[in-house]
């Protein structure tokens, strides 16, 4: 029976780690190098409120008065796309679950749809540390696609932009108590979440001070392991 269920070889993950733990970069590379699709919350609920659907409106409504859209909706949101989701190589999920609730909710989505959750995998960085990647990011006020940093990518002429010579600017969402605040936020969020998953065996710790490269083989290394085990 296992070796028949396409499911067996899907690697359906989650990521999870603070701000500035690099989780965007890594899950570009796990989509390149295991297929996999790519589920973010944030985007589908841009892509929902541009097409203007019934979850797009109704999601746009709390945004517009700067509330965090409800639980209900988001579970909807993922039920509906976990659906679509066909047999393929398997996905990652980024930005959800966010409390335990909402990982009950996937849960009953999975088995619904007859797939597994394979590994939770977990960045971790210190809080001193994001707090030093991101406050000392400083951007261009003429292209924001210039990004600097003080200590890690400092331009040649301190605040001025080496590509076009505009003054360069820390964004609010950089400034260390806005930080911070982020911070407080995702750890009492995702505490929870780490011990729910770790009782479930699934959680995967990574250390996020080592480099881009090297966090990337580890994970890398990882899911490989698991995916031949997976097939077996
Ligand atoms: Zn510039």
């Amino acid at each position: 029976m296992r070796y028949a269920a396409a499911a067996v070889s899907e690697l359906n993950l989650i990521l999870l780690g603070p701000p500035g733990a690099g989780k965007g970069t890594q899950a570009e590379r796990l989509q390149a190098d295991f297929g996999l699709a790519h589920i973010s919350t944030g985007d589908m609920l841009r892509a929902e409120v541009a097409a203007g659907t019934d979850l797009g409106v109704r999601a746009k409504a709390y945004m517009d008065r700067g509330e965090l859209v409800p639980d209900r909706v988001i579970i909807d949101m993922i039920k509906e796309r976990i659906a679509q989701e066909g047999a393929g190589e398997g996905f990652l999920l980024d930005g959800f679950p966010r409390n335990e609730a909402q990982a009950d909710a996937l849960a009953e989505a999975l088995d619904a749809a007859g797939k597994t959750l394979n590994a939770v995998i977990l960045i971790e960085v210190p809080d001193d540390e994001v707090v030093r990647r991101l406050a000392g990011r400083r951007v261009c006020v003429k292209n924001p696609s210039h990004i600097y940093h003080v200590e890690l990518d400092p331009p040649k002429h301190e605040g001025i932009c080496d590509q076009d010579g505009a003054r360069l600017i820390q964004r609010d969402d950089d400034r260390e108590e806005t930080i911070r605040r982020r911070l407080e936020v995702y750890h009492a969020h995702t505490a929870p979440l780490i011990a729910y998953y770790e009782r479930q065996g699934l959680l995967r710790r990574f250390d996020g001070e080592r480099s881009v490269e090297e966090l990337g083989d580890r994970i890398r290394a990882t899911l490989a392991a698991l995916r031949l085990e997976e097939r077996l």
